[in-house]
Formats: structure tokens, C-alpha cells, sequence
């Protein structure tokens, strides 16, 4: 027997669940074997890829630019995630400064840079993804957490009662409030409006169109579909995240890691009232094993994260975007942290997959003498951090040296993780360890020091 406030939640997703959803695009059935071509060639219509095509065709409006999307616009983690818009290229300040200390003031202004381009961009066309910056509030519900909040160096930091009047809960010990650095958006209604956006300056999006290979031909490269056709191109951005690569020896360096979310129905005044949450703040705790959770336009909380859960052999398929066991115990920690929204029910369960690296953040490079450019490994964090993917890809395609391409950041390569089955055997231990540290007030025990050392880890 499950929750009862999910009794009558949808296994679906929230922000795709929508009456206004686009229709699907035409795939390349209709498309002449003789203009089977383009100049860039975008494989994945998420973020990455959307970013993709629309910078170059703004940065060159005469480029032909053919985007090949294996479902629909938006479907994947694009369109599924928690939108928390968030300026940090590296998946935070920490692992940032941990791992490119002589660089973390540049990526750190870049970082600040993309999410300014972002909504220059939503603001530019138009895009009507509810994107408000409310900056990003930090919660610590345990004791030791309280003096990790106070080691942050940004950010205003709140006591019990501070913290309590910006939000309401008794689970609340301190708080950290980083206004400026993120923002909340819709995100399918981002990827939506960013396809809309490449359309408008020319760019053709193909939907239900699987690339199944890249082989070098003349001086570009031709892209197979699985129906077997063949797109020639001088140039191809891979945007495809947690997907298998068409680069088979960047393979190992993703896995597979789903996060879940449930979403609640519209909140009533009253309800809205017993939270204050007035500057409406994306929030998060600071457990290894953390929870996610932000209003909606429309005044409902999305609550996601806690478990991140690998399948053996890196599987992902549809029927693992639903948990049950997971789903109970996001609910049962929703009503300890609300205990005043007893009653509310949940409209809507669903997961996704992220693409994990041992870095935590993405990597980029180019295979096929240099035509052919990926960006992966966003660990959760990639709803900005894609768009500076994209220009990095760009750089890399166009072979200009810039600042991006200069940065370590670019240049180097995570670890790899393990083939199986040494994969799901470090996966499993290493989240009873970090499950573990959160139950031991934070301290690591001696697999997760090892893995620290080596610079490896494992994060949602
Ligand atoms: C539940 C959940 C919550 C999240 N919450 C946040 C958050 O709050 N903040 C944040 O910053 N990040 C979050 N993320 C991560 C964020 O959503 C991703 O980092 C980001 O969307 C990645 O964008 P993308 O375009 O690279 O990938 P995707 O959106 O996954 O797009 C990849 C696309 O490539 C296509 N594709 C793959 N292979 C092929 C192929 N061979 N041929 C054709 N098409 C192909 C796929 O169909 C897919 O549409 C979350 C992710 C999940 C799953």
C-alpha cells in the first residue's frame, strides 16, 4: 500500500503532461535523398542540442542547420528535470574549486555569463517558460550541517528563525540564501520555446529520427538513421546525454543514474500562507542523499531527488521512470518537512535518467579529425550549463582557440567508470557509504575517502 497523498498521481510527466504539448514534427520521410545534407548536423534536441542550433544559426544565419531527434523535442531530461536554472558550470562551488582552483574565478564569471545569456535569450524571443530569477536557498536540517552552511563564502546566511520566516518548516536548523546565481524555469516549456526560436531563424528539426552511426566521408561525415538514411555533413554537435554515445570510447565515461520527482497540486492561499516562501527560492538540503523542491507557476511543489538509483549494465528504458518505493518515501519526506500541507495529494510521479561522470560535471571533446564534437556528463545539473556545452562544442567544430577552449575545464578528461560488474558493485557501495555519512553526521568513511582522493565520486 502506497502513500496515500499519491493515490491518484499520474505516472507521467508533470511539465510534459500539458494540454499545449507541440505537435510531433515530421521525421525525414519527406526529406529527398538529395537534401539529405546540411552544414551542421545536431544529434538530441534537449538543451544541448537546441543551444546548439540556435547559437550557430545566430552566429551565422546562413548555416543550414538539421537537428535529428530520436523522440520528440524536449522529451528527456530537458523536459522532465526540476528546473533549477543555476549558474555553477561545475556543479557547484565546491567540486569546482576542488578540482580547477587557479581557473574557478573565470568559470565562475562565465558561469554567471551563460545564465545572463539565457535569459537574454528567453527574453529575446519571447519564451514563455515561467524563468524567474529567485536565487537558491540551502537548507540544513541536521546539526553538522549547520557549520558547513557557515563555511560558504557567498551568500547571506540565516539562522533558525531566518531561515524559518523564509520558508517554513521545523525540520529547518540554518540556511543559506545565494540570490542572482539561479534561476527556476519550466523546462519543458524552455526546450519548447528554444526549438520554437531555431525554427524562426531556419533551422530544421527532425522528430523520431535515431542516429545509429558517424563514419567519416569526404571531408564531413555521414550521420545513418535507423530507417537506414544517410545525412552528409561537414560538421556534427552530439547532444545526446545519458543516451548510448555514437562515440564508443566516450562510453564509459557517463553512467545512467535516475532521479525521481513527484509533483502536488495547486496549493491553496491558505497552504501558500503556512510556508511564507515569498521569494519562491528553488531549494535544497545538504544530505548527500539531498531533496530538490521548488513552486510551479501555479503554486504547486515539485519535490524530487534522495535516492539516485544505477541499473546494472547501464540500463535505461521507459519503465524504469517509475518507483514506487522510491515515490513512498519522497512523499513520506515531504509531509516531515511540510507537516502543515498534511492533506495535499500529488498529481504526478516520474523519473529520468541523468548523465553521471566521475567529475560531476560535463566533459568535451571531438572525434572523426575534428568534425564531429560532444558535450557530456551534466550530473543533474545541465539545465544552464548545457547552453555553455554548446558554445564550447561550437568552438571545438569551428577549431577558433577562445577563452572556453583554453580553460582545463575543456581540456581534460574525467576517470572513466568501471565496466560492470565492478560498476554496480562500486555504485551500490558507494551510496550506502554517502547514505551512510548522513546518518554518522557527515563523515566519510574509508571507501568514500578513497574515492575522494582519487578525485572520483558519484553524484545525482
Ligand atoms: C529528474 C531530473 C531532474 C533534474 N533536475 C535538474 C535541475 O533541477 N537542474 C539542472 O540543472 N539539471 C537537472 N537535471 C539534469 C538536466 O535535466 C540535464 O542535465 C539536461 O536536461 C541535459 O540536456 P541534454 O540536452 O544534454 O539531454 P536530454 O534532454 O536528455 O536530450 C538528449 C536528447 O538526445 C536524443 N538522443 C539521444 N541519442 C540519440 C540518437 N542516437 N539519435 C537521435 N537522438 C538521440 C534523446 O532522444 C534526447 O531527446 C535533472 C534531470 C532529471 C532526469
Amino acid at each position: 500500500m502506497g502513500h496515500p497523498a499519491l493515490a491518484e498521481a499520474a505516472p507521467a510527466v508533470y511539465w510534459l503532461d500539458q494540454p499545449d504539448r507541440p505537435a510531433r514534427r515530421p521525421g525525414l520521410g519527406g526529406v529527398s535523398s538529395a537534401d539529405l545534407k546540411a552544414d551542421l548536423v545536431v544529434v538530441g534536441a534537449g538543451y544541448s542540442g537546441l543551444w546548439t542550433a540556435l547559437l550557430a544559426k545566430e552566429t551565422d544565419p546562413s548555416l543550414d542547420v538539421l537537428v535529428l531527434e530520436a523522440g520528440s523535442v524536449g522529451w528527456a531530461a530537458s523536459g522532465r528535470n526540476g528546473g533549477f536554472c543555476s549558474s555553477s558550470l561545475t556543479h557547484g562551488e565546491a567540486n569546482g574549486r576542488t578540482r580547477w582552483p587557479q581557473e574557478y574565478a573565470a568559470l565562475h564569471r562565465l558561469g554567471l555569463e551563460n545564465l545572463d545569456g539565457i535569459e537574454a535569450t528567453v527574453r529575446r524571443y519571447g519564451i514563455e517558460c515561467d524563468f524567474r530569477r529567485t536565487g537558491e536557498l540551502t537548507v540544513a536540517t541536521e546539526p553538522h550541517q549547520v557549520q558547513w552552511l557557515a563555511e560558504e563564502s557567498e551568500g547571506e546566511l540565516l539562522d533558525r528563525e531566518a531561515v524559518r520566516a523564509h520558508l517554513d518548516s521545523p525540520t529547518y536548523l540554518a540556511g543559506l540564501y545565494q540570490s542572482g546565481e539561479t534561476a527556476i524555469v519550466d523546462p519543458a516549456r524552455l526546450a519548447w520555446g528554444l526549438a520554437r526560436a531555431a525554427e524562426s531563424l531556419g533551422v530544421r528539426i527532425a522528430e523520431g529520427v535515431r542516429v545509429t552511426g558517424l563514419s567519416t566521408a569526404g571531408s564531413g561525415v555521414d550521420v545513418t538513421t535507423a530507417e537506414g538514411r544517410v545525412v552528409h555533413a561537414p560538421r556534427v554537435a552530439l547532444g545526446t546525454n545519458a543516451f548510448p554515445s555514437l562515440v564508443r570510447r566516450t562510453r564509459l565515461h557517463t553512467v545512467p543514474v535516475y532521479d525521481y520527482a513527484l509533483m502536488t497540486e495547486p496549493l491553496s492561499d491558505a497552504q501558500l500562507d503556512s510556508l511564507g516562501w515569498a521569494s519562491r527560492a528553488g531549494v535544497g538540503d545538504m544530505a548527500n542523499q539531498f531533496h530538490y523542491y521548488r513552486l510551479s507557476a501555479d503554486n504547486r511543489i515539485l519535490w524530487g531527488g534522495y535516492d539516485a538509483i544505477y541499473h546494472y549494465g547501464r540500463r535505461l528504458e521507459p519503465s524504469l521512470d517509475q518507483r514506487p518505493a522510491t515515490f513512498d518515501r519522497l512523499a513520506t519526506h515531504f509531509f516531515e518537512t511540510f507537516p502543515q500541507l498534511e492533506g495535499l495529494r500529488f498529481s504526478h510521479q516520474w523519473g529520468g535518467a541523468i548523465d553521471t561522470s566521475t567529475r560531476f560535471c560535463a566533459f568535451y571533446g571531438t572525434t572523426h579529425r575534428g568534425r564531429v564534437a560532444y558535450a557530456t556528463g551534466f550530473t543533474g545539473l545541465g539545465v544552464g550549463a548545457t547552453r555553455f556545452g554548446a558554445q564550447v562544442m561550437l568552438d571545438l567544430l569551428s577549431g577558433a582557440e577562445t577563452e572556453r577552449t583554453r580553460l582545463a575545464m575543456v581540456r581534460e578528461k574525467p576517470l572513466p567508470f568501471p565496466p560492470e560488474p565492478l560498476a554496480y558493485t562500486g555504485m551500490q557501495l558507494t551510496r550506502w557509504a554517502l547514505a551512510s555519512a548522513d546518518r554518522h553526521e557527515g563523515r566519510r568513511n574509508l571507501w568514500l575517502r578513497a574515492l575522494d582522493r582519487a578525485g572520483l565520486g558519484f553524484d545525482s
